[in-house]
């Protein structure tokens, strides 16, 4: 009997806070590497966030609907175990400069250290979003400043409401 081909079960996790195109964009491409890709939001009760995490699932949720493999999840705690409860075998993440390598190569060495099993796999930013941020586009939305085309409409929209009436 022919071996059966490993699935690949990825995991993209970040805050998301909100989504960017640019994080769409490693979720396009990521979703053709995987079988089965799935978002995750962070629960990160130490860092402030604008939105809630309800709130970032539900955008996610939309933006992600034409990807049919592509699933949005949340989770706090190790994302080792997470990756664990999912059934995954990757983790998914970005870099944009050598800022971010740094950064995302002590994680990727944490997490394999702590399940090594696991593998972390890197995406290359888009060339067009690579200066892209989820707290750039805050600090200019909340200065006036358009943004559009560096989130997808339904999060400028989302954004522009909450700078017109703050919580
Ligand atoms: P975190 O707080 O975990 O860094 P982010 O939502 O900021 O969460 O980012 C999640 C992942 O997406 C990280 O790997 C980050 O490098 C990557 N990322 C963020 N913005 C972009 C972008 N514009 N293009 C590609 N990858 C990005």
């Amino acid at each position: 009997m022919a071996a059966q081909p490993s699935r690949i079960v990825a995991i993209y996790p970040g805050s998301f806070d909100p989504i960017t195109s640019g994080h769409l964009d490693l979720i396009e491409r990521g979703s053709k590497l995987a079988d089965r890709l799935i978002v995750a939001v962070l629960e990160n009760r130490r860092k402030q966030s604008l939105f809630s995490v309800e709130e970032r699932v539900e955008m996610l949720t939309e933006v992600v609907k034409p990807f049919p493999n592509v699933e949005v999840g949340w989770f706090h705690g190790l994302l080792v175990d997470y990756v664990k409860s999912r059934g995954a075998n990757f983790i998914l993440r970005g870099i944009r400069a050598i800022s971010d390598y740094e950064y995302e190569l002590q994680i990727a060495h944490m997490n394999r250290r702590l399940s090594p099993g696991v593998e972390t796999v890197f995406l290359m930013a888009g060339e067009a979003y690579s200066f892209v941020s989820s707290q750039l586009v805050k600090e200019v939305v909340s200065l006036g400043g358009d943004v559009s085309g560096l989130v997808p409409p339904l999060v400028e929209e989302r954004l522009k409401r909450l700078m017109a009436a703050p919580r």
